[in-house]
Formats: structure tokens, sequence, C-alpha cells
């Protein structure tokens, strides 16, 4: 399939392509994002196939105005209310009971639905001129580093899908908050830049974590359904080609010893590289992670040496979220 690449003033062609049942890549405020028509199933399947994705996994669909969520879901409750009204247009998904028009593609056959409305300019007039909801997974094989400039979706998805929309870099760069609204206590399922503190001082409610954030999937004494069947397989997600470990402790020892196994590993002959972002930087390194890593790829490097960053629930635990899925939880303590 030949891909078209398409500037900012082509966004009608894209949308007619997402209109007519295509797939189109576009570039949201926290990763780029690959597009269909949400309510279309056929269209919805090829983007699974497109990236490689497991059908159990659902996807996100994304709205141009807060009120079409209505087309979604039969229940808007007033914490659902408040939370639309605190952060959209923005990166928090809402995960709401589903209708029935919503396709079983689209939920991975759940009978719930995240929905966020972006805050991407672009990313809201093709949905607003597509004239239907978009779901979108991030644009990367599935597997790889999320993609947050245009090159990356171009890397992984050149010649799978119908045209890439071309965008500025995304402004945040690690994926929307995802936030269950379905139960009584709202619970954070993957965090984000929105964080339970921005979203208790906004409901004036309480927020739970999903308890399988604070898990360590391969470790030996998580639970058997957690346990690893082929480890470094089930759990990389996000995965660089390089081998990666990330370094935990305080700043200096980290220093040290990152700069101890980089000399050491280029003394025998391995290509090192480092991502180490500055004390509290959260921010900067939520924007930096997902490129870093695929720059050190394209360099071709065999090891990436990473600081964990010392943050347990704000902007920075969303990052260690992502970083240690990228080395398949290989961390060392110093
Ligand atoms: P991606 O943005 O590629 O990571 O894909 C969207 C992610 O949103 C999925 O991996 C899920 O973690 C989450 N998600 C979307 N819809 C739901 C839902 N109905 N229930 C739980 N999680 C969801
Ligand atoms: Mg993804």
């Amino acid at each position: 399939m030949e891909t078209k690449i398409l500037k900012e003033n082509q966004v009608a062609e894209a949308a007619k392509i997402i209109a007519d049942g295509g797939l189109v890549a576009f570039p949201t405020e926290t990763v780029y994002g690959l597009g269909a028509d949400a309510l279309n199933a056929e269209a919805v399947a090829k983007v699974y196939e497109a990236k490689g994705r497991p059908s159990d996994n659902p996807m996100i669909v994304h709205i141009a105005r807060a009120s079409d969520i209505g087309q979604l879901t039969p229940m808007l409750s007033s914490t659902i209310v408040a939370l639309i009204d605190n952060f959209w247009p923005g990166p928090l998904t809402l995960v709401v009971k589903r209708k029935d028009g919503v396709p079983d593609r689209t939920t991975g056959g759940l009978d719930t639905v995240g929905v966020r409305m972006p805050d991407s300019k672009l990313a809201l007039e093709l949905i607003n001129r597509a004239g239907c909801p978009i779901a979108a997974p991030s644009a990367n094989l599935s597997g790889k580093p999320s993609p947050t400039r245009v090159q990356d979706v171009i890397e992984d998805l050149n010649g799978k899908v119908d045209a890439i929309l071309e965008g500025p870099d995304c402004r945040v760069g690690i994926e929307s908050t995802v936030l269950d609204v379905t139960g009584d206590v709202p619970t954070i399922l993957r965090p984000g830049v929105i964080t339970a503190e921005h979203i208790e001082a906004a409901i004036g409610r309480k927020v739970a974590i999903d308890p399988a954030l604070h898990i360590d999937p391969t470790a030996e004494e998580s639970d058997e359904e957690f346990a690893p069947k082929s480890p470094g397989m089930k759990y990389k997600h996000y995965a660089p080609k390089a081998d990666m470990t990330i370094i935990e402790g305080s700043r200096d020892r980290v220093q040290a010893e990152i700069q101890r196994l980089k000399v050491l590993n280029e003394r025998l002959g391995n290509k090192v590289g480092v991502i180490l972002f500055e004390e509290q930087a959260f921010i900067e390194a939520a924007h930096d992670f997902f490129a870093n890593l695929r720059d050190l790829d394209r360099e071709g490097v065999d090891l990436i040496l990473a600081g964990a960053l010392s943050d347990t629930d704000g902007v920075g635990f969303a990052v260690m979220n992502r970083m240690l899925k990228s080395a398949g939880y290989n961390i060392v303590r110093v």
C-alpha cells in the first residue's frame, strides 16, 4: 500500500480517508495516533492489523466536542461532567459504560469504552471534518516506543496505512492518563501528566491507583496471573531494539554507576546510550523519553542505561511506568 504523507493544509483529504473507512496516522498533544472511524468495525480491524496489536487491547475513541460523548455512553454522572469540565480538551481518557452502537472491535469486547477529547488543533479539525468519532491507539508498531514525531510514525507505518498527517512534534510526549469512572471510586488505569492529585483537586473526591501499576510482573513473588510466561516478551512494551537497564538510587550514585557501566561496556565493544533527565524535570522527561529511545535506536546503540526518576505519584511516576516497561523491568539499585 502506498502511504500518502499529508501536510496540515491537507487535513480535509485526511478526514475523507477516515470517513471512507481508511486509516490515517495523526498528531495529538500526547503522541501520534493511528485513527479509524470508531463506529466502523471493519475500519477499526485494520488498525489492529497495521499495528500488529492484540485484538483484546481496547482503543481510545477521540471526539471533537465534549457533548459527543453522549453518542458513546448512556450515563453521565456528576463526576464525569466535572472531569470533562476541568480537563477536556486534554490528555485525560475516561473509561465509561458503552452504548450498543460502539463496536466490540473498538472496545476489545469490553462493555466499557475509553473516550478523550484531545487539545491538538489539528486533531480536532481532523475529527470534526471526518464527522465521526476516531478510534486511535498510538501510531507505532505494537511493542515499540510510542511515536512523538512524524518521522517516528513514518518509520513504523509507511506502507501499512493510507495516510500520515504531518504536524508538529507532540507537546506532552506520553499517552493520556486513563481513568476508569465506571465504579464507585475513580481509578487510574494508566498514569499520565494529569495526575491523581490534579483529579482529586478537581472533583473533591479520592482517586484510586490500579494496584497493577505498582507490581513488577517479572518479580518471582508476584501473583500467578502476573507471572511472565516468556520474560521480556509478554511484558515488553515501548521496547527499544537495544538492551535497556534502569539504574535507581540517589542522584550521585546513579550518575556514578551509569558512568562506571558505560566505561565497562564500551571497553568490551558495546555502543552505549544514556538517558538521564535533570532532577525533578518530569514534564521534560515525559516530552523527551520516547523520542530519546527512538534516537538511540537509530544511532544503533547496543545498551541503554537510564536513570530512574524519583517520583512515586506525579508526572515522574507516569514516565517511570513507561521506562520500566521499556526496560522489561530490568533494574539495578545502587
Ligand atoms: P494506546 O494509546 O495505544 O496505549 O491504547 C489505548 C489504551 O487505553 C489501552 O491500552 C488501554 O490501556 C486503555 N483503554 C482504552 N479503552 C479502555 C477500556 N474500555 N477499559 C480499560 N482501558 C482502556
Ligand atoms: Mg500504545
